[in-house]
């Protein structure tokens, strides 16, 4: 049953130079208890899209279209009152990409997680919030005596472990995790993956987890979306994503990340950064770094293709997957001197963005 179904979703920034289409056009829904992956380089627009559903933008940013359906609810059209009564901790929760500053540094953090508790449940006293900290605490492996702790007192691992009890605390029916473990060592972040995956799974959470890394949404998530230069390029099923890909930068950030499975794999990078989302114009964003790029993808912005059983790419190439997928695994095919616009190929004025202030 669908949980969450947001529809060409727009979220942008007002900057300097223009607006900064950060999620540029965006549909996507989940269903209670699933998880969804959002994996793309740093700057590809994932953090707008879950800072959009939970609606805690920064000021210079504005919803300019789209739907956010949650259960029944159109979360673009709730007042901050509406959403932080109705919404936010108990129905979404959000575990920031650093827990540290998601925590208030002048109260301890069990003051802090008693607070939301007692928001959102008027008949719970403080002594039952209190002791719900605690035990989360406790099944989230940090001593309970630290709820009286202040956020300073905290190891990294710990703020972010501190972070997922008050994300939890609620039984929300979705938790964002934005990149939950990118802060943290290697040993720890596993840990903190299975506990995260552990404790969605008894609430019967759906989750929508955020990382830059693609060993960690293929370990964790039913699907994966593929983000990329403020759209989701490619989805499906994780073990489709896995081992068929179709489109060119998911093939890039597969060769960019250790398989589990494969000890002899070379990393191969993607050459090139993500591209600036400022009035971007037309044409697939990808192209300047795709080396199988061609005249159509500079110039028009592919739509996305059904590929079956809900599998989704916007590539205009994406029907020629079998030369794709073997050229994409040979290193040669991702230098740079390869890479670039065709000569014959005009640069097409960026579209005018229209929008009332
Ligand atoms: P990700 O989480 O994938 O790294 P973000 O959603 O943080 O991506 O950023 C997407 C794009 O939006 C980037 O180009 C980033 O520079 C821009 N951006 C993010 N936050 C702001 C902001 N507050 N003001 C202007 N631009 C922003
Ligand atoms: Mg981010």
């Amino acid at each position: 049953m669908t949980l969450l179904d947001i529809n060409g979703l727009k979220t942008y920034y007002r900057a300097d130079n223009g607006w900064v289409r950060a999620t540029d056009d965006v549909s996507l829904s989940i269903d209670r208890g699933e998880t969804v992956g959002l994996v793309g380089e740093s700057g590809s627009g994932k953090t707008t899209l879950a800072k959009s559903i939970i609606r805690l933008l920064s000021d210079n940013a504005e919803i300019v279209d789209g739907s956010i359906n949650f259960d029944g609810t159109e979360v673009t059209e709730l007042s901050d009152k509406e959403l932080r009564k109705q919404i936010r901790w108990s129905e979404i929760s959000m575990i920031p990409q650093n827990a540290m500053n998601g925590f208030d540094p002048v109260y301890t953090v069990g003051q802090q997680i008693v607070q939301v508790i007692r928001h959102h449940e008027d008949g719970t006293s403080k002594k039952e919030a209190r002791e719900r900290a605690r035990s989360l605490f406790d099944e989230l492996g940090i001593e309970p005596d630290r709820v009286d702790d202040y956020p300073h007192q905290f190891s990294g691992g710990m703020a972010q472990r501190a972070m997922i009890a008050l994300a939890l605390a609620l039984s929300p029916s979705l938790v964002l995790a934005d990149e939950p473990t990118t802060a943290l060592d290697v040993v720890i972040q596993d840990r903190i993956l299975d506990t995260i995956k552990e404790m969605q799974e008894e609430l019967n959470s759906a989750m929508i987890m955020i990382t830059h890394d693609m060993s960690v949404v293929s370990e964790t998530c039913d699907r994966i979306a593929v983000v990329y230069g403020g759209r989701i390029v490619e989805i499906a099923d994780t073990e489709t994503i896995i081992t068929n890909p179709r489109h060119p930068y998911t093939l890039g950030l597969r060769n960019a990340f250790p398989d589990i499975n494969d000890d002899d794999q070379e990393l191969i990078s993607i050459p090139g950064t993500p591209p600036e989302l400022v009035d971007p114009g037309e044409g697939c964003r990808f192209a300047p770094r795709c080396p199988f790029a061609e005249q159509e993808c500079w110039e028009e912005t592919p739509e996305a293709e059904s590929y079956g059983d809900g599998h989704a790419v916007e590539c205009h190439r994406a029907d020629e997957i079998d030369h794709l997928q073997e050229e994409a695994g040979k290193k040669e095919t991702w230098t740079e001197q390869d890479l670039g616009r065709p000569e014959d190929s005009q640069s097409d004025q960026p579209e005018e963005v229209m929008l009332d202030d």
